[in-house]
């Protein structure tokens, strides 16, 4: 049905995962993983035809290419091999192939590769329609024909992702008309958007604690993650809204319902700015509770960003976006020490919390050579188990966030641990690279406080090993929520189970805040749940007065705790820790935030 409406070039609404608040108005600027690792780029007016000859060149250097091959084709080799290139050289005479990306070039200025690859997802789409299921594989053929010609337009060409396409595209462009459509954008891409500021993305994959939505909600742009077809039904420059607040994208929008959203998106806008007026308002409830607001952070930049969003401290720098990127090769330790001191002092004298590497599972250190990523099993090595794997690699990170730890208040937390030898391990660690700066008479804090994630239901349920060895504790709600439920947090398939009210969620997150107030230890929550304003409330009555969160979410979450009593919250809250039915506990939920 949907098709249909598209044929007929009428609106159409796709349904995904929310990931971020507001309201993005826009063209669609497709990136299709074919078109991952081809450069992209709009040729200079009055080079079209330079351009077209590139392309028709290739062509030409192809065509002799096959010749080449079949003249020289040993007597004893099989038939089919002959009638393969045959078949090739057929396709590459034919014009639906060839004159298209020639028409791109002189019409929309698109460079070669581009031109092509275009063209050849065109072509694609039409042969998956194909019944007949011989012609259907012949798509293949094509695949493998565009595949030599781009090879010859390549050559001698550096590899482009997907952040540098976006830029050279984006600079014929307002940025923030600009909406991304692609099937999946992993975190070090996602990486890279942060220099731009387009108006919004949409991906076919990912959940909504995804690190890609992670990024995308530090971005603070409107983003809709899991919208299962949005790459194939999307076309390029199709009108898009992101109804961020839903999860929403109507592609094709009548003039009526745009100018509906765009009267929405200015609503928006003026609310955001009305909330700055609490920038410089001291945070507490109704009855006198101070609560500290702390910053998530990805890069040492973001730290400026957070200060002055009223930030009290970094209760998260995601250490491993450092790690992004880097083609195979880690941050050395005086990059990473001049990162983290960087960090430390945007941030004055107020705590940072440098949680230690925490890569694998949906976080590659890097996109691979056909443009994607490969996600590793979240049961896996990952974070501290891959960090104590490789203990030289964590030695240099732990030597530069000691060096570092003069220039600031640093804190190292420990990501994913969950049993008590690893704690122990990684304190040997640590101690270790302590002796080694002593020893090499280096300069470092002595007494630099130590702290792990509670992120493995095991770690949430065995607290006293915690408490015992450690000076302080950060609730990762994300993964918390992702192996209590056993849901793969970055899997749209399962999306529709993560649930932070269910109530085993609820009951662990309650324990550790009420476990770890009780031994006078320092707890706050770092996941997604602390930005959350419709989760503000249930926090704070179970306790809670350290949050974490994007500082584009700060204001929110401190327009909520003005407004709430601490005291009143409490009771309610055990009555939701109480209830086990999800209709009962949406209504005490309904009423906590009523
Ligand atoms: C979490 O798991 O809640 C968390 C804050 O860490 P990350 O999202 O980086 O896994
Ligand atoms: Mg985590």
């Amino acid at each position: 049905m949907i098709v249909l409406a598209k044929a007929s070039n009428l609106s159409f609404t796709l349904h995904g995962i929310p990931v971020t608040n507001g309201i993005a108005i826009g063209r669609a600027l497709r990136i299709a993983p074919s078109a991952m690792d081809v450069k992209h780029y709009l040729v200079e007016p009055g080079s079209e035809q330079k351009e077209e000859k590139r392309l028709l060149d290739a062509f030409q250097v192809v065509r002799q290419e096959l010749k080449t091959l079949r003249a020289s084709l040993p007597e004893a080799a099989p038939e089919e091999m002959g009638a393969f290139l045959d078949v090739h050289g057929m396709i590459l005479a034919d014009p639906t192939l060839t004159e298209k990306p020639l028409e791109l070039i002189r019409e929309k200025r698109y460079n070669a590769e581009w031109a092509l690859a275009t063209q050849l997802e065109n072509l694609l789409e039409q042969f998956a329609e194909i019944e007949d299921a011989y012609l259907r594989e012949r798509a293949s053929d094509i695949r493998q024909v565009v595949e030599r010609v781009m090879k010859v337009l390549h050559l001698g060409e550096d590899h482009q992702t997907i952040g540098s396409f976006y830029k050279t595209v984006s600079e014929n462009r307002e940025l923030s008309e600009v909406i991304v459509v692609a099937h999946d954008i992993a975190p070090p891409d996602m990486l890279r958007f942060k220099e731009l500021a387009f108006g919004g993305f949409v991906t076919d994959l990912g959940g909504k604690t995804s690190h890609t939505a992670i990024v995308a909600r530090s971005l603070d742009i409107p983003a809709a993650v899991g919208v299962r077809s949005a790459s194939e039904l999307i076309r390029q420059d199709d009108w898009i809204i992101i109804d961020g607040d839903r999860g929403i994208v109507i592609v094709d929008p009548s003039e009526f319902i745009l100018e509906e959203y765009r009267h929405l998106q200015s609503a928006r806008k003026l609310e955001k700015k009305k909330l700055l007026r609490l920038k410089y308002t001291p945070t507490l409830t109704l009855d006198g509770q101070p609560i500290d607001l702390m910053a998530n952070v990805e890069m040492p930049d973001d730290a400026a960003l957070a200060l002055d969003s009223g930030a009290v401290g970094i209760g998260l720098f995601r250490s491993e976006f450092l790690f992004m990127n880097r083609q195979g090769k880690m941050p050395d330790e005086e990059e990473q020490f001049w990162a983290y001191r960087k960090t430390a002092e945007a941030m004055k004298g107020l705590p940072v919390s440098i949680r230690t590497i925490d890569i694998g599972a949906d976080k590659p250190l890097d996109i691979n050579e056909n443009g994607s990523a490969q996600y590793l099993s979240p049961l896996g090595l990952r974070a501290i188990r891959w960090s104590l794997s490789e203990p030289d690699m964590f030695l240099v990170q732990i030597r530069a966030i000691l060096r570092a730890s003069v220039f600031g208040k640093i804190k190292i937390l420990i990501p994913m641990l969950a049993h008590a030898q690893e704690i122990d391990q990684t304190l040997e660690l640590i101690e270790l690279a302590k002796k080694q700066l002593d020893d090499e008479g280096v300069a470092f804090d002595p007494s630099i406080q130590v702290g792990a994630m509670i992120e493995i239901p095991a770690a949430a349920l065995s607290l006293p090993l915690f408490i015992t060895r450690l000076d302080f504790l950060s609730i990762g709600t994300n993964d918390l929520i992702q192996y209590t439920l056993a849901i793969d947090r970055a899997d749209n398939a399962v999306a529709h189970l993560y649930d932070p009210l269910h109530p085993a969620v609820l009951r662990l997150i309650a324990g550790v805040i009420r476990e770890a107030k009780a031994a006078k230890m320092p707890i706050s929550v770092c996941g997604e749940m602390a930005g959350d304003a419709s989760m503000t409330r249930v926090l704070l009555g179970m306790g809670l007065t350290d949050f974490s969160l994007h500082f584009n979410q700060l204001l929110s979450v401190k327009q909520e705790i003005l407004r709430s009593d601490a005291g009143h919250l409490r009771q309610s809250v055990d009555e939701l820790l109480s209830a086990i039915e999800p209709a009962e506990i949406q209504a005490v939920f309904e009423k906590i935030n009523a």
